[in-house]
């Protein structure tokens, strides 16, 4: 999709810094880092949120969960434990209507949720 800003960064339209990439997924740091470590797991196909690709393609995000797993271990996050959030629509807070998995971690990251 031309009008999606992670189909343009998997497409190489947009630089990213790439961290890990497969035949299916890319992971890349987030322009805006919420924590010491925080990376961005995507599908190079495009599906809006983790709800709708789940239910299309099960494979597909088992690709996913692993791409963000091996990077948890090549970012060294293992040990201390990190965070894996999928922001999914209004409610959940997502802003890019392209599914991907925020990887946090490399300090403690607090509470989950803030009231
Ligand atoms: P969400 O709110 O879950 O949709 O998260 C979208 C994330 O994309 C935010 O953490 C942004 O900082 C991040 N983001 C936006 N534009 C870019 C970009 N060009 N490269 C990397 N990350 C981006």
């Amino acid at each position: 999709m031309t009008d999606c800003l992670f189909c343009r960064i998997v497409a190489g339209d947009i630089p990213a810094t790439v961290v890990r990439e497969t035949d299916t997924t890319l992971a890349f740091r987030d322009i805006d880092p919420k924590a010491a470590v925080h990376v961005l797991v995507v599908t190079k196909e495009h599906f809006v949120d983790i709800a709708s690709l789940a239910q299309a393609d099960p494979e597909l995000t088992g690709d996913l969960m692993e791409t963000a797993a091996v990077v948890a271990e090549t970012e060294g996050l293992l040990a201390d434990g990190f965070r894996l959030i999928f922001n999914t629509g209004a409610y959940g807070g997502q802003e890019v209507d392209h599914v991907h998995a925020h990887v946090l971690g490399g300090e403690p990251l607090g509470p989950m949720v803030c009231k």
